[in-house]
């Protein structure tokens, strides 16, 4: 066992779900999933979005089914995937009308490999009916479920009761309290209600979301406690650019280190034009930061200030990181390992020799009234020293011959 690996969480024990061949629990990886915005009854555009996801790493995505012509494009969206070479398991997300469209699309039933369904959103009349034929479905057709539970639409029944309740009390709690009581409530209810249909216990995965990290954080450990169901972690309607990406990573790190949370997904908001795929690579950093999971060799490159004067140095951590996200699908192949590569790229002496040692490979960039050299250090001894102008690529030749050597090419 590494050093890393013997320093990471002792996750949570729980059930191993089988998601479309991938595998979900404590005794698998962390999955990392998303979500398209596409509008599923284009088989097209959520075809390529559903690809594209894939590509950066995405091992799950969810679609919304939410009209009949979304219900009816689905095989057909499926197929386009598979087309593209892409197996990626496809999951359906479920409200309101999730037990009309999954029976009267049996194709789109067949071709999913996971249905959520929000208990707050299958009906106020005909709730367990309407619930118990989605489970029914899904047991007919041999997948799993996911019982979603959101904030935005809890289960009223279930939190009318519940204030009721605390009403009476003589010691009555904290509204919300109450409202984190009726999320679990309505989690395990509905997961007691989906193994009374006959779905298998190794069938379902639940998540309780919501928008607060604290509320996150207090809801998904009491949830943890009650059941070995995996856990689907994120923050919901998390946000636009740096808010959405702190606060999901903050709710998603205390969780993951006291080893709660079995997949996770980053919901960003995406900025007009900005790619679908960055919530993706948002969760996978949230879990190689933490030394869960690896998927790009990491640089560390220190934030610069008056000793360094000149952009060089940034703009050279800039390209290295590039460079390296450039290479993993290829090294991933042919390297495989590369992804644990740490990488140095420091601005002066000060911290830079120090800071090189400690990873793989590293460069101490002179910092203004220094000697014009450069360091490079692999393995935590100084190898050469470089200077000029072909430094980056001198530079990016000593990295593409460590990774050649350290991370052999499968025989
Ligand atoms: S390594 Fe040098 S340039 Fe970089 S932050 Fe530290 S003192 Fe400043």
């Amino acid at each position: 066992m590494s050093g890393q690996e013997a320093l990471r969480p002792r996750r949570r024990p729980t059930v191993s779900v089988d998601v479309g061949g991938v595998l979900v629990g404590s005794a698998h990886p962390i999955v990392v999933q998303s979500m398209t915005n596409t509008d599923t009854a284009d088989a097209d555009a959520t075809a390529i979005q559903v690809a594209r996801l894939a590509h950066a790493g995405s091992q799950f995505v969810r679609v919304t089914v939410n009209t009949e012509e979304a219900a009816g494009a689905v095989p057909e969206m499926v197929r386009k995937v598979r087309g593209l070479g892409v197996d990626v398991p496809i999951i359906g997300d479920f409200h309101y009308n999730g037990h009309k469209l999954l029976a009267e699309y049996p194709e789109t039933a067949t071709a999913l490999a996971k249905y959520r369904i929000n208990p707050g959103n299958v009906g106020a009349k005909r709730h367990d009916e309407h619930f118990a034929t989605i489970v029914q479905i899904a047991i007919d057709n041999g997948v799993p479920v996911r019982i979603g539970v959101n904030w935005g639409s809890l289960d009223q029944a279930i939190l009318t009761e519940l204030m009721d309740a605390n009403a009476r009390s003589a010691e009555p709690r904290d509204a919300r309290d109450v409202m984190i009581e009726a999320m679990l409530e309505s989690a395990m209810r509905s997961a007691e209600l989906a193994e009374a249909t006959g779905l298998g216990h190794d069938r379902i995965i639940l998540s309780a979301k919501v928008s607060g990290v604290r509320d996150l954080v207090d809801v998904y450990r009491l949830l943890a406690a009650r059941s070995d169901y995996p856990l689907h972690l994120g923050l919901t309607e998390a946000g636009l650019g740096d808010k959405g990406i702190v606060a999901s990573t903050a709710g998603l790190a205390i969780l993951l280190n006291e080893g709660i949370g079995d997949t996770i997904r980053v919901s960003l908001t995406p900025e007009p034009g900005a790619p679908r795929e960055r919530e993706v690579e948002v969760a996978q950093q949230v879990l190689q930061s933490m030394g869960l999971r690896s998927f790009l060799p990491q640089v560390s490159a220190c934030p610069g200030c008056g000793r360094t004067s000149s952009t060089f140095f940034q703009e050279m951590a800039q390209q290295i990181q590039t460079y390296l996200k450039h290479r993993m699908p290829e090294w991933r192949e042919t390297h495989p390992g590369a992804e644990d590569l740490r990488v140095a790229v420091m601005g002066c002496v000060v911290n830079g020799p120090g800071e090189s040692k400690h990873a793989d490979i590293g460069i101490s960039l002179p910092g203004t009234f220094e000697e014009p050299v450069a360091p490079v250090f692999i393995d935590g001894r100084l190898d050469r020293t470089l200077r000029g102008e072909g430094l980056v690529a001198e530079f990016i030749e000593i990295l593409e011959d460590y990774v050649a050597q350290r991370y052999p090419t499968p025989a």
